[in-house]
């Protein structure tokens, strides 16, 4: 049994990296932005095409208010002009400048008008299309959004696993061993223990000395002198 005890410091390595391996894909996930590109420009293409429709439907609406009533004062003009009551040549030359200048400006809007209509018409097909398509998009990103918090949860649940098998690793390590493991796994950036391979550190693959395998092999704190690293046989895990 007590033999075997150094590889559990590399089992605890091995269980601190994949916990701080999946965190870091728990923040990978997590900095995914929101919506995808494509749902964002899905969305503004609809609202233009849905503004622009409104506008044009509005300005049709008050061009043709506009329209009825400029024609009721063409006819009334004219009915004026050709009424025969007119007394002054003057005033005659007035009201049919004013009938010439209703009649160019009726003849404005009512192109206006067909411009906006004919717009409005190419407009309304592609509208419930364009709506159709936003619907798709939003629903794609939902159901991407919904994967991603599934991921998570499923990374959580087995970071949890991980901190219990943490623990129960820890009741394994003396103080010592412990104390040099914490302070060499932040200074030597995750890779406090190497696992000695051939005899050799399997991090810097400095020679070991017979001294230092005897002394590992009876469950011995030893660092290597090169690399300052714990060193560890890897060896089948105790029976439980
Ligand atoms: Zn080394």
């Amino acid at each position: 049994m007590s033999v075997k005890l150094t590889s559990e410091l590399l089992q605890l390595q091995d269980l601190d990296n994949q916990i701080s391996l999946m965190e870091r894909q728990i923040n990978n996930l997590r900095s995914l932005p929101k919506e995808s590109e494509e749902l964002l420009s899905m969305r503004s293409r609809y609202g233009e095409a849905a503004a622009k429709a409104q506008n044009l439907n509005a300005a049709i609406a008050k061009n043709s208010q506009n329209e009825a009533a400029l024609t009721k004062k063409v006819s009334q003009l004219h009915n004026k002009i050709y009424g025969g009551q007119i007394g002054s040549s003057k005033e005659l030359q007035a009201l049919q400048l004013e009938l010439e200048d209703c009649r160019n400006r009726l003849s404005v809007l009512q192109e206006q008008i067909l411009e906006d209509m004919e717009e409005a018409e190419q407009l309304a097909p592609l509208l419930p299309k364009l709506q159709i398509e936003l619907e798709n998009a939003e629903r794609s990103s939902r159901r991407d959004a919904n994967k991603i918090q599934r991921d998570i949860a499923k990374l959580e649940g087995n970071i949890k696993d991980l901190r219990e098998e943490r623990s129960r690793q820890l009741q394994l390590l003396d103080q010592p061993k412990l104390y040099a493991y914490n302070n060499l796994y932040v200074s030597k950036n995750k890779r406090a223990v190497a696992e000695v391979k051939d005899k050799r550190c399997g991090e810097c693959m400095a020679q070991l000395t017979e001294t230092k395998i005897n002394e590992l092999y009876k469950n011995k704190l030893i660092f290597c002198d090169v690399c300052g690293r714990i060193l560890a046989l890897r060896r089948a895990a105790p029976e439980q």
